[in-house]
């Protein structure tokens, strides 16, 4: 491809909103354009080459581990989702639009229900199955904040996969699988990357798994461990059980005047007793289906911190939302002295695991200014639930070891599903013995616009891009750096022309600018590696560049092409 045709508005100017490098080297070197600024863009000629280099890495792996693409509608039918009774759960980030007709429909933010549906039409006997079907298309999620580039737009580019089976075994068999065929998908792209287990929601089990670019900028925390390969998003993360080494309190049980005391440090220190006894109580409201909402307790050892996901999951809620004193005090509720135990009738309370049985604890006594002491967490009265962040330093729930915090990109997300659409779409199979049964399934999902945003953000350096081997939008960039010089064009020409022949990608400056911006661009741009002819030649000499470290070589000129397809295939 020649420069000199090819539409790439590069610029110097670090846009507006953009802090992440990504973001700012994808607009500035001309491969996104933002549309009207809030989470929609469009591809330009050098972004939709890396987009279609990401995507065939991989559907190329997809399909070698017997994959089947198909592609779905993008305007889906509400009415699916409300046979599977989503429509109502997944709020705002859902666009819900009517046609002419007054009927509903929604811009797919992922294709369960539809791939069901196509599903439950088109395959009827166990002797159809399994099979992974998978599309590789846009998505629409009216994100509440959509920022940061292609990394959280609202339209995005998703390889959804769903798989459909005749039983648990034979779908944990292709989960298994997944997980392989998505190690060697990142792998291939150049990506240092996790696999860490995962929220799986209101569903639950471990049956889900998350594929985490490691990443400063990540928006989520991964829990690793230094000693062995367990890592866990936060949102899941467990640990081994935490002991504390000071004594529990010895108090007797009564209510005590404690004025003004509301926080767990002040607590701590007017009973002079380790945080690990006190009783942190936490109100949220819970947010259901159908505008239902109700306050929530949730209690935990005073050392811990609520890990909002986990406490969510706990009343299978569809979010938690913060309430203020005013709801508090409606609800019967005192803010710095609430409780678990005597809490106010009506008010549903969850407990953390490690509470359970716990004995000579402070609470509060859901009144102000007073606490009482020497409580017993009794295991019968309340219901149970790991709700607690695991912490730095905590000790890792395999093998012991220290587990320390890590920021990570969501690129992959592989999901154990069993019959949760299955059943309520009516997606059945007929079994050796003609028994109707739901189908068990798997779904798998790959960021492919993300990817773009999370290749950038692990291989960058101050100038620009250094796009990854099976990532990069051309193999080579050639530079001829002054075109007047017609031996340096002639060479340039040739090099091009020889290379393309083989095979090799090669984006050829032949634009009549300087030196300098024409290198300005090819570091924002960040191909791989560069030919550069220049004023040596005329000492026989061109400069092969490796944009990673911007390391130079000199190379005789009519060597070069030996020299590049030696490097390059
Ligand atoms: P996140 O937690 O980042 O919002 P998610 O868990 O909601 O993502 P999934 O439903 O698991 O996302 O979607 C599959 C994949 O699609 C994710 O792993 C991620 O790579 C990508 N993805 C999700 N939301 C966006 C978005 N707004 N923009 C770009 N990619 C996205
Ligand atoms: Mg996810």
């Amino acid at each position: 491809m020649r420069f000199s045709t090819l539409l790439v508005p590069t610029t110097k100017e670090t846009p507006n909103d953009a802090t992440l490098a990504s973001h700012i080297f994808l607009l500035r070197g001309g491969f996104i354009q933002s549309v009207g600024g809030s989470g929609l863009y469009n591809f330009l000629p050098l972004g939709k080459r890396v987009l279609d280099k990401v995507r065939n890495v991989v559907k190329d792996e997809l399909d070698a581990a017997g994959c089947q693409e198909v592609s779905l509608s993008f305007v889906t039918p509400a009415s699916l989702w409300e046979e599977s009774g989503r429509y109502e759960k997944y709020g705002k980030e859902l666009l819900r639009f009517k046609d002419r007709k007054e009927n509903e429909f929604v811009l797919g933010p992922t294709h369960e229900e539809m791939m069901v549906n196509l599903v439950r039409q088109s395959v009827k006997s166990y002797k159809q199955l399994p099979l992974n079907l998978y599309q590789i298309n846009l998505k629409f999620r009216d994100e509440i904040r959509p920022r940061f580039g292609l990394m959280r737009g609202r339209e995005f580019l998703m390889k959804d996969g769903y798989s459909f089976h005749t039983d648990e075994a034979d779908m944990k068999r292709e989960f298994d699988l997944m997980e392989e065929t998505y190690k060697k998908i990142f792998t291939r792209l150049g990506l240092e990357f996790r696999v860490v287990e995962a929220d799986s929601g209101a569903i639950g089990g471990s049956g889900s798994k998350e594929f985490m670019v490691l990443a400063d900028s990540g928006e989520d925390t991964i829990v690793i461990c230094d000693a062995c390969d367990y890592g866990a998003n936060i949102e899941a993360a467990t640990r081994k059980e935490k002991a504390c080494d000071a004594p529990a309190p010895t108090l007797p049980s009564e209510k005590v005047h404690t004025p003004d005391i509301t926080t767990m440090e002040a607590l701590s220190e007017y009973f002079n007793v380790n945080p690990y006894y006190l009783v942190k109580t936490v109100a949220m409201r819970a947010l259901y289906d159908e505008g239902k909402s109700e306050i929530v307790l949730f209690a935990l050892r005073g050392s811990d911190e609520l890990q909002e996901v986990k406490a969510c999951n706990a009343v299978d809620a569809n979010d938690l939302v913060e309430v203020n004193e005013e709801e508090l005090s409606e609800a019967g509720l005192v803010a710095g002295f609430m409780s678990p135990i005597g809490a106010p009738k009506g008010v549903r309370v969850v407990v953390d695991n490690t509470l359970k049985g716990a004995s000579g604890m402070i609470c509060g006594a859901n009144e102000k200014d007073y606490h009482t002491t020497g409580n017993t967490i009794d295991e019968e009265s309340f219901d149970f639930y790991d709700i607690v962040a695991v912490q730095e330093g905590d000790m890792c729930p395999k093998c012991g070891g220290t587990l320390r915090y890590t920021k990570g990109i969501e690129a992959g997300h592989i999901f154990q599903l069993g019959t949760r659409y299955s059943e309520p779409l009516g997606c059945t199979f007929l079994d050796e013995n003609g028994k109707a049964k739901p189908m068990v399934m798997g779904t798998y999902g790959i960021g492919v616009s993300r990817l773009l945003a999370a290749i950038i953000e692990q291989h960058h350096d101050e100038k620009g891009c250094i796009w990854t081997k099976e990532s990069a939008p051309f193999d080579l960039y050639v530079m001829v750096s002054n075109v007047k010089d017609e031996a340096q064009l002639a060479l340039g020409e040739k090099v091009y022309e020889a290379l393309k022949r083989k095979g090799i990608d090669v984006l050829f400056d032949d634009r009549k600018d300087r030196f300098g911006a024409k290198m300005k661009d090819y570091e924002l741009i960040g191909v791989p590696h560069a030919v550069i002819i220049g004023k040596k030649l005329a000492e026989g000499m061109v400069e092969f560049v490796t944009r990673e470290g911007m390391e130079k070589e000199e190379v005789p000129a009519e060597e070069i092409i030996a020299f590049v397809e030696e490097k390059l295939c």
